[in-house]
C-alpha cells in the first residue's frame, strides 16, 4: 500500500519550505525540497563554467552531476559530487540563475525521475513549482500556496541581508514569470489541488490548516 503523499507548490516566498518541514515534523514525514535539486544542478553548472544562455549546452550535460537528496526535514541536506552545497545553493548568482537551468527539459527529466523514485513509496511532503501537476499528480493531498507579491517580498527580505522590500519583490516576479512561462512543466495550479493564501496566515495556522486537509483526506 503506499504511503502518504503531500505536494506543496506555489511560488517563492509563499511559505512552502517552512510549511513543509513543519508538517513533515509534525506527523513523522519525510521532506523533499525540489527547488534545492535545480539549485544544486545551477550550481553544478556554474562551477563547471556551463553557459547558462546556451540550453543547449545545459541539456548536454544534465545527466553528470551526482545528486543526493537527503529527507531529513530537520536538516535537509544536499550533495552534488561529493560537496555539500546546502549553503552555496542559497547565493544570489545561483538564485539569479536556476529559473534558466529549470527551463531546460533534459534537466526537467533527470530531477524529476529521481525525485519519483525518492518520494517512492511515499510518507512524504514534497514541495516545488510542478509536484501536484507532474511529478506526483496521484499525492493524497495536493495544495497550492500562493501570498501577495508584497507579503512574499516582505518574508523574503527577512531572510536574507543587504537587500530591499523593492529589489527583493522586482526579483522574484522575473523569477515568477520565468517559473510560469516556460514550455515545459510551468508552475500552476494541479487539477484538484487546495489553494491556501497565506498572506494573512502566520506559518502555525498554515500548518495547522494543512494538518486538517491531510486528516480530512487520509
Ligand atoms: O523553491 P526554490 O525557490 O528554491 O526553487 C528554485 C527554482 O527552482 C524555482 O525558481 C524554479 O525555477 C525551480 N523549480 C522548478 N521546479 C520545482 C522546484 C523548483 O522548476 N519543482
Amino acid at each position: 500500500m503506499t504511503g502518504l503523499v503531500v505536494a506543496m507548490d506555489g511560488p517563492s516566498g509563499s511559505g512552502k519550505s517552512s510549511a513543509s518541514r513543519g508538517v513533515a515534523r509534525a506527523l513523522g514525514l519525510r521532506y523533499l525540497d525540489t527547488g534545492a535539486m535545480y539549485r544544486a544542478i545551477t550550481w553544478w553548472m556554474l562551477w563547471k563554467g556551463v553557459d547558462l544562455s546556451d540550453q543547449a549546452a545545459i541539456a548536454s550535460r544534465a545527466d553528470e552531476p551526482v545528486l543526493v537528496s537527503g529527507t531529513d526535514p530537520e536538516s535537509p541536506a544536499i550533495q552534488v559530487d561529493g560537496v555539500d552545497v546546502a549553503g552555496p545553493i542559497r547565493s544570489q548568482e545561483v538564485t539569479a540563475a536556476v529559473s534558466l537551468v529549470a527551463a531546460v527539459p533534459e534537466v526537467r527529466a533527470r530531477l524529476v525521475a529521481l525525485q519519483r523514485e525518492i518520494i517512492g513509496s511515499g510518507d512524504i511532503v514534497v514541495e516545488g513549482r510542478d509536484i501536484g501537476t507532474v511529478v506526483a499528480p496521484d499525492a493524497t493531498l495536493k495544495v497550492y500556496l500562493t501570498a501577495s507579491a508584497e507579503a512574499r517580498a516582505t518574508r523574503r527580505t527577512a531572510e536574507l541581508t543587504g537587500t530591499s522590500v523593492e529589489a527583493q519583490q522586482a526579483a522574484m516576479a522575473r523569477r515568477d514569470t520565468l517559473d510560469s512561462t516556460r514550455k515545459t512543466d510551468p508552475l500552476s495550479m494541479a487539477v484538484g489541488a487546495v489553494e491556501l493564501d497565506t498572506t494573512a496566515l502566520n506559518l502555525d495556522e498554515v500548518i495547522a490548516e494543512v494538518l486538517r486537509l491531510i486528516k480530512e483526506r487520509a
